[in-house]
């Protein structure tokens, strides 16, 4: 339960690239091979492809641009192997549409949510592949995906973003690499599971490769070792203070007139991340006033007033205050609820006449 909601609302990769069934002609003798690992990472699962260069053909052209950027995504990893683009007649391994017929329909069977499958390791252009219903057979390693834009099991539309994940995932399948259930990894079982997202504006990487699935790479083929921990990337800086703050009290009034302007913010991207309730809104999203003749207040204290706003907009605010001297703060809240610096104003409040 945890795990799902830490976990930005992917959709579920169970049972991919998992005993895909190749048949008697495989020479090695199945695709389970014991893999040394430290315990708790990256599982072995294939043997590695000999000569550091996988070459692939993508038959499906509609998931392109999801190919490209998991082969970009490993080829820049550090592991010493390369997947390269090749012609159907010269290719190790194909890429694929995932057709309606593959999954296995029968009654019990929990795969509506496969996003992806593949064959796991080297396997010979004579083997035969076949997926989970039986029904789709061929010849050699596969990747089966779905197309970018099509509905989900859940009627959600499945973004790019979300299908170069799930790119990076089969790859590492056919690089060698099985399921990881233990860390961050792209290679868990449901996309990123794992990685421990815990602030809505912490997210996954375009990058998808966490170091443990570059290191199960680097434990088959050699390489670069990555440094450090999980890789997470900041989807939206906090808000900036409000810009060309002023504040004036006209003579004869308690009313003190505040201006400025908010800062323009981003606009959530596609993509790259939770495509559902995050892409396209503006991460700009409130302003506060807090207000206090005993010296300045701290954040979020002696709150006089509170409201949505709109990133860029030319602001103007009258706030009734009683004679003294005033400081002022304006700050600018987020989509995600944070407040940033605040814009400091001093102002005094004549007694009336
Ligand atoms: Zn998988």
């Amino acid at each position: 339960m945890e795990r799902r909601q830490e976990s930005w609302p992917l959709r579920r990769l169970r049972r991919a690239g998992v005993a895909l069934a190749v048949l008697a002609t495989l020479a090695t003798g199945g695709v389970l091979a014991a893999g040394i690992a430290p315990a708790g990472a990256y599982v072995i699962q294939g043997h590695a492809w000999p000569g550091h260069v996988i070459r692939y053909h993508n038959a499906f052209p509609a998931d392109a641009a999801a190919v490209a950027a998991a082969v970009h995504d490993w080829n820049t990893s550090g592991a010493d192997v390369r997947f390269v683009s090749a012609p159907t007649s010269q290719a190790d391994v194909t890429i694929a549409e995932m057709p309606s017929n593959f999954l296995d329909q029968t009654a019990g069977a929990d795969n509506s949510d496969l996003l992806g499958y593949a064959s796991v390791g080297m396997v010979p252009r004579s083997a035969v592949v076949v997926s989970p219903s039986g029904n789709v057979r061929d010849h050699g390693a596969h990747i089966w995906l779905v197309r970018i834009g099509s509905r989900d099991a859940s009627g959600v539309k499945v973004s790019l973003g979300t299908m170069q994940r799930v790119a990076a995932h089969e790859f590492g399948h056919v690089l060698g690499l099985g399921h990881e259930h233990h860390v961050c990894a792209v290679m868990q079982p449901a996309l990123n599971e794992g990685c421990g997202v815990g602030h809505p504006w912490i997210g996954l990487c375009t990058d998808p490769l966490q170091p443990d699935d570059i290191r199960g790479a680097v434990a088959l083929y050699g390489g670069r070792e990555p440094r450090g921990g999980k890789r997470l990337c900041t989807l939206s800086p906090p808000p900036p203070a409000p810009q060309s703050a002023s504040a004036a009290a006209p003579a004869g009034s308690y009313n003190v007139t505040l201006r400025w302007r908010n800062p323009s913010g981003i606009t959530l991207p596609a993509g790259a991340f939770d495509p559902y309730s995050l892409a396209g809104r503006p991460t700009i999203a409130a302003y506060e006033v807090d207000g206090s003749r005993h010296g300045c207040p701290a954040p979020q204290h002696d709150l006089i007033e509170r409201w949505p706003a709109r990133a860029g907009a030319a602001m103007k605010t009258s706030i009734g205050l009683g004679p003294g001297s005033w400081c002022l703060r304006v700050r600018i809240g987020d989509a995600f609820n944070r407040w940033g610096p605040a814009a400091t104003l001093h102002v005094t409040v004549p007694a009336a006449p």
